[in-house]
């Protein structure tokens, strides 16, 4: 079968990201990607790019709009912060009333341009394009089994997989779209657009978050609430698992394309990656990790002088923690905010002394001091020593780390890019050697139960409250061996 699919572009430079990934200062977890679409709007472009950039922190090494007038597409994406890669005059030349967007965080060595989304195709039935958050976890099956038939991969990305099998369908293209996302398993937020349609869909456990606002007579798509308040718009509801909604000339129509699996929301998201001012499932996000906290507290207290959460994802539940022992909240550690990309990778001398770069500790705050330092997780532990000696370089008599995520021993199946099982402290130290190796006082982590009480509200009647816990408790939601050939982490 020849070709049916030809995304353009080639993409030669190298970006180095200071700020994670495990050649990095830190070694946090990568947040995944998020997306952005408009419907019905005359100025898509541009409440574009706002959205985009307030889900920023969601992927800063590419982004992408794509944008329909209902007869041609325009299209740009670059590698960069949405900022970087979008101009105003670039900006005023993509018209159109609709719009899908991208911001991708790329696995290490698959930072380039023609993995950028969204990725744009052309085929039988005419223009597609496609934006995605998360991971296919059978996408080497559904990619060995095209090619096979005669399929021609230009990206490494899971995209081009359901375009493909979209192109190949017989069926119109809703149709050809339900029955290739049937075909997936994994943990998915897709928006999908041709020249008259649009299809955004979420995956049966609703693993990746996905909701929807209106924004007067459109409708707005985004990865978190954070992107619709930004442009105006009022959010309306989240996308359920396994639901599929058409939007076209006659408007919106509400569909699925499977039965609903189990509830499965991303529990890191509440944890870390989304932002504080976010809403998921009627949950403000800087409410519930102020919870945890105050879970934390009653599950692990200790007596200090002072709280202080690492910046920016744990302030919050630090808040929580002192409201909830009396103990005050201080700012003990600082976070320089101009330490982004960068292209120049520091030697592993300047890397060590890199964190200081990035945090500093507040002598004032914390000399002479017992400090409890809360922090969301530990990947592979040293980030919290280095923080913990940055604390004790500091003056701080003691340090006491609370977590508030119980402990990450499990990779990612889902979207989240996380290094291998034997790289993770958990998975093979107890709590008591993990806090002699990141040098604390003590170390406590929150329950599985605290967290999801801490949480909350989202579905009291499903398992684990309607959470993905898996890499905490490695029982993960959908099928995850696939003859050893499942793809893990995040490839959107
Ligand atoms: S395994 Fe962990 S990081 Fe991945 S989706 Fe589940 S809760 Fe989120």
């Amino acid at each position: 079968m020849p070709n049916e699919i030809m995304p353009e572009g080639l993409w030669t430079g190298d970006y180095y990201n200071e700020g994670s990934g495990k050649d990095g200062v830190f070694d946090k977890l990568k947040e995944e990607c998020g997306v952005f679409g408009v419907f019905g709007h005359h100025d898509a472009a541009s409440l574009s790019y706002y959205g985009l950039h307030a889900l920023q922190h969601r992927g800063e090494e590419s982004a992408g709009i794509c944008v329909a007038d209902g007869v041609q597409f325009r299209y740009h994406r670059g590698m960069g912060l949405v900022k970087e890669v979008f101009g105003r005059e670039l900006l005023e030349s993509l018209q159109g009333d609709r719009s899908i967007g991208h911001v991708r965080y790329s696995t290490s060595g698959d930072s380039q341009i023609t993995n950028a989304q969204p990725l744009v195709f052309k085929y039988r039935q005419g223009n597609l394009a496609i934006a995605t958050n998360g991971n296919i976890v059978n996408e080497p099956a559904l990619r060995r089994e095209l090619e096979d038939s005669g399929s021609i991969f230009q990206t490494t990305s899971d995209t081009e997989v359901i375009a493909h099998l979209i192109a190949r369908s017989p069926k119109n293209f809703v149709e050809a779209a339900k029955d290739a996302l049937q075909r997936l398993v994994g943990g998915f937020a897709f928006l999908l657009m041709t020249g008259d349609k649009m299809i955004v869909a979420s995956d049966p456990n609703g693993l990746r978050p996905l909701t929807m606002g209106r924004l007067g007579d459109a409708y707005v798509f985004a990865s978190e609430t954070c992107a619709m308040e930004v442009i105006g718009a009022e959010p309306v509801r989240d996308i359920a698992p396994g639901e599929l909604l058409v939007l076209d000339a006659d408007g919106l129509h509400e569909d699925r394309y499977t039965e609903a699996g189990r509830k499965a929301l991303c529990a890191m998201e509440y944890i870390y990656f989304s932002r504080p001012d976010s809403d998921m499932n009627g949950s403000n996000l800087h409410s519930a990790r102020k919870r945890m906290g105050s879970r934390m507290a009653l599950e692990s207290f200790v007596d200090a002088d002072v709280v202080t959460g690492v910046p920016d994802s744990s302030i919050s539940a630090a808040i929580g923690y002192a409201e909830q022992t009396g103990i005050p909240y201080e700012l003990g550690l600082i976070k320089n905010k101009y330490t982004g990309r960068t292209f120049i990778q520091p030697s592993q001398e300047l890397r060590e002394q890199g964190v200081k770069m990035k945090l500093s500790a507040v002598r004032r705050v914390v000399e002479g001091k017992r400090v409890v330092m809360i922090d969301d997780s530990i990947v592979r532990g040293t980030t919290s020593r280095r923080i913990v000696n940055l604390l004790r370089e500091a003056g701080a008599t003691e340090v006491h780390v609370r977590i508030t995520s119980p402990p990450f021993q499990n990779p990612c199946f889902y979207g989240i890019d996380t290094p291998d099982r034997r790289e993770l402290i958990a998975s093979s130290k107890s709590v008591d050697e993990i806090c002699r190796e990141i040098n604390a006082d003590s170390l406590s982590f929150l329950t599985p139960d605290g967290l999801i009480s801490a949480i909350g509200g989202y579905d009291e009647n499903s398992p684990k409250g309607g959470l993905c816990l898996a890499c905490f408790d490695n029982e993960y939601p959908t099928q995850i061996d696939f003859g050893g050939e499942e793809k893990m982490g995040c490839s959107c």
